[in-house]
């Protein structure tokens, strides 16, 4: 079995091939996790508009502790996630589903979140104490060392089903390669990939940028996975930490950044973020004043989305042995899709049947 991109995507997948036995080889054509999924932290938070993500997001959470368990590491930290500007029917959603979510006053904000000034928003402030900060980096790292070879550097041109529809055929940087069956988590390559077995992935491509900062004192407590859906500040916005000192911020609305033209592999060089970063800092002075407002590092990767679903989502696709993912904010979801797809891709029978699938607002 082939899977095409070593981004947290492929390498879960082919990590869940091999747990069911199945030899398997993952394509990468750069450094593992070099792709959308660099950095050193993604948000994990249960907190979705639709309730069928926050049980995928609880099922992917035990895929988490799993991992960290069976690779002896921390990946999903215990920050906690708050949201201000969440709605009734958003905490009712995550207390349906068994999380233990609650409401908090203005004093409970700033015990979890002491570098915030969240007062006067609208809506309610929400807290997710099961929430966390992904080790993103850490993730790439025990996937990558744990499936050894099985991970090779190759770009993959083409991929061709074979006529009797039972196998496929890649052309790539180091020679053919004939697999039984092979699974695209090329990222912003997929939809270029998939192109040539037919199948109609369209992402739209945004040149995102996420901005870290050092907090101004040592925080204690961690700090949580923060967004802000009220407007108050005049923006949509995420945060979290990014380990130790630095707290990561970005803007929350996928259309606040700029577009990217058709089937680009990366961020074009030349892009103009100078509006993002400044509204982005002014931002940071007006409500996290306990950040020092210099960013420290930035995160500069393409986002992609599905321009067919009401709001971001993320899908899967199969054309008889070619099975693809595409859509945005996967990473929390990594340990419950590479198990789904693994599952597919070795079913005998390779008939159309529904998947779990997704549609959800913007912000990781
Ligand atoms: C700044 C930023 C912040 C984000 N925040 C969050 C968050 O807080 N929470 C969250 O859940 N998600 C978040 N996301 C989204 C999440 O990071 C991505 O959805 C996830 O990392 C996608 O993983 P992937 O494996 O599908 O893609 P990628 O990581 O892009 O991996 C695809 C890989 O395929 C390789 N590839 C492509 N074409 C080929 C080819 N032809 N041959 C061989 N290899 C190929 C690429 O080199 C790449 O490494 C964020 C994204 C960004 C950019």
């Amino acid at each position: 079995m082939c899977v095409v991109g070593g981004g947290v995507i492929g390498l879960a997948v082919a990590a869940a091939l091999r747990d069911k036995g199945v030899e398997v080889t993952c394509l990468e054509h750069g450094a593992p996790g070099g792709g959308q999924s660099a950095g050193r932290t993604r948000q994990f938070r249960h907190l979705h508009r639709n309730p069928a993500l926050i049980e995928l997001a609880a099922r992917a959470r035990t895929g988490w502790l799993n991992w960290q368990e069976r690779f002896d590491r921390t990946l999903l930290g215990s920050e906690g996630a708050l949201r201000a500007g969440a709605e009734r029917f958003e905490l009712d959603a995550l207390r349906t589903a068994g999380v233990p979510a609650v409401e908090l006053d203005e004093q409970g904000a700033a015990e979890h979140f002491p570098i915030a000034r969240l007062s006067q928003r609208e809506g309610m402030i929400i807290w997710d104490p099961l929430a966390g900060a992904i080790r993103a980096a850490e993730t790439i790292s025990v996937l990558t060392e744990h499936l050894g070879e099985s991970l090779q550097r190759a770009e993959v041109h083409s991929i061709a089903i074979e006529p009797s529809g039972e196998s496929v055929t890649l052309q790539t940087s180091t020679g053919v390669h004939h697999s039984a069956r092979c699974v695209i988590c090329a990222g912003a390559g997929t939809d270029r990939l998939v192109r040539t077995v037919g199948l109609p992935v369209h992402q739209d491509r945004q040149a995102h940028l996420r901005l870290s900062f050092h907090a101004k004192v040592m925080p204690a407590p961690a700090l949580p996975c923060f967004s802000d859906r009220s407007s108050d500040a005049g923006e949509i916005v995420y945060g979290l930490s990014d380990l130790g000192d630095r707290y990561a911020v970005g803007l929350a609305a996928v259309t606040t950044y700029p577009a990217v033209e058709d089937l680009a592999l990366d961020v074009p060089h030349g892009v103009d973020h100078s509006a993002q970063c400044r509204r982005i800092v002014e931002y940071t002075k007006r409500v996290l004043p306990g950040l020092d407002p210099g960013p420290v590092d930035q995160v500069v990767r393409l986002t992609t989305t599905l321009p067919n679903h009401p709001e971001d989502g993320f899908d899967f696709y199969r054309a008889g042995p070619v099975l693809a993912i595409a859509g945005p904010n996967l990473f929390k979801f990594a340990p419950v899709i590479g198990e789904q797809m693994a599952e597919e891709a070795t079913r005998d029978d390779a008939s159309e049947r529904p998947m779990i699938r997704a549609t959800e607002t913007g912000e990781g």
